[in-house]
């Protein structure tokens, strides 16, 4: 059920009749934008910590670090390490973005089942956390570490920089092993890390590899964390209790072979399922941390530190993609609204429509919402390939040229994952505030560029025009 008047809903709205009376889609502007509420990401951060402080014992560490992947640009990381929210990396760029948005390095963890030497050495040295993936990228820490004493605060021998040379750590790394409970799957395959065969992490119930495991942590002294993430949307909550509850054991066991506490934080993931069909924010994440607390008491009595790595679930409420509608036409008898959203900006929707169907709300040329009869009509993008829509069979208000089409709950993995194709520009992403109790306008804050045809022609190798010929 749409809460129609909910303060975020209402919010939108407005933003959307901003964005399109102050002529953000005008036409010598890009007919596509993304549009973050501020706010809605300041409440989303502030449930997320509420939620953990209610179940937490009393000075237990939490640190929340957010995927960046989910939404990939510098003023968010920005606004959310503000919130005390830090950053979950997975590549070298994601490290850049977070280093430029000024994440305290402690305040930031390095996941990525594919790190380099170069990787893993660059986080040593910032004092960035990080969790191996495999037997062989631990191995490659025994050789980055070799020699430095390794473990908390231990001084270390100065190392010559590069690629498999020892490095001088930081003081105090944090480094944890990433395990996979193979607890199954959800219901998106791809989005399902915890199956049998998945990629990521040790998979604990293969043979041998849980006594390898402790074995492990009993040969590295400095291996003091351990990981599990089993997926994103489409999995059930009580599966992923189960999977934090799995990582928790674990450390239990390797605690109690060790003959003492080596195990000293768990990170815990992220994956918190968004719902896509209306304005409420199900799960929330206090129903997620009480049921943590349920299905995993031992966590929150204080023994260990907690890191949590949320994405989605933080942002995808707060943000909506917004395009004009260039062209209304039939065909076959079927209504279809030719907009600027469509494979460039809502990869998985166009792809996966089963798996990520969006809502889409009409609006008409002046940005207001339009309230006439719902025809069943098929919501396209601009992008040359027959299967570039975003909504197929909608019944929704008839969209006319010049009209607008809204895709919800788009904070996280839509504008800030564009997809190169056509070489269509990545739009421009604009936050938006208003000022509480007056009739101020929403005010918009720049947060990327729409990216020029320069942009795309220099990308596109024009430095190197003669090189074949
Ligand atoms: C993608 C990812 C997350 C975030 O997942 P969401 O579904 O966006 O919450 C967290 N941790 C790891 C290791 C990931 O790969």
């Amino acid at each position: 059920m749409d809460h129609a008047h909910s303060p975020s809903t209402h919010r939108r709205d407005r933003a959307i009749r901003a964005a399109v009376a102050q002529g953000l889609l005008a036409d010598d502007q890009q007919p596509l934008v993304g549009l973050l509420d501020v706010a809605a990401v300041r409440e989303s951060a502030a449930a997320l910590r509420t939620a953990f402080d209610e179940v937490t014992a009393d000075g237990q560490e939490v640190l929340h670090s957010f995927a960046v992947k989910a939404a990939s640009l510098v003023p968010v990381l920005r606004l959310l390490s503000e919130c005390g929210i830090g950053a979950e990396v997975a590549s070298p760029g994601e490290l850049a973005l977070a280093r430029a948005a000024g994440v305290p390095a402690a305040h930031t963890v390095l996941d990525s089942p594919a790190k380099t030497t170069a990787e893993l050495s660059e986080a040593l040295a910032l004092g960035v956390a990080l969790n191996a993936d495999n037997p062989q990228e631990l191995s490659r820490l025994d050789t980055l570490l070799a020699g430095t004493g390794g473990a908390d605060g231990a001084a270390g021998t100065p190392g010559t920089p590069g690629p498999g040379a020892p490095v001088t750590p930081a003081a105090g790394i944090r480094v944890g092993l990433r395990v996979n409970p193979q607890l199954g799957g959800g219901t998106i395959d791809a989005m399902s890390t915890a199956t049998a065969t998945s990629k990521f992490g040790v998979a604990l119930g293969d043979e041998g590899a849980r006594a390898w495991v402790v074995q492990a942590y009993r040969d590295r002294p400095w291996l003091t964390r351990l990981h599990c993430h089993v997926g994103s949307q489409g999995m059930a909550l009580d599966l992923m209790a189960a999977g934090v509850r799995a990582t928790y054991e674990l450390a239990e066991e390797i605690n109690a072979a060790v003959g003492r506490q080596q195990v000293t934080t768990l990170d815990i993931g992220g994956g918190l399922p968004v719902n896509f069909a209306s304005d409420e924010t199900t799960p929330a994440f206090a129903d997620y941390a009480r049921l943590l607390a349920r299905t995993v008491p031992g966590l929150f009595d204080g023994r260990y530190g907690l890191v949590t790595e949320f994405g989605r679930s933080l942002l995808a409420k707060a943000g909506t993609v917004l395009a004009r509608v260039e062209y209304a036409k039939t065909a076959g008898g079927r209504p279809i609204a030719v907009t600027h959203a469509g494979a460039q900006i809502a990869v998985r929707t166009v792809f996966a429509p089963e798996s990520w169907p969006l809502r889409v709300h009409a609006y008409d040329s002046g940005g207001r919402p339009k309230t006439t009869a719902p025809v069943a009509q098929d919501i396209a993008g601009p992008c040359c390939f027959a299967g570039d829509l975003v909504a197929r069979d909608r019944k929704l208000p008839l969209l006319a040229a010049g009209d607008h089409a809204a895709l919800l709950d788009t904070g996280a993995y839509y504008f800030s994952n564009p997809f190169g194709y056509n070489s269509l520009p990545r739009p421009g992403v604009y936050g938006y505030t208003e000022a509480e109790g007056t009739d101020d306008p929403i005010r918009f804050h720049p947060v990327r560029d729409p990216q020029t045809l320069d942009d795309i022609v220099t990308e596109s190798g024009a430095a190197h025009r003669d090189t074949l010929v």
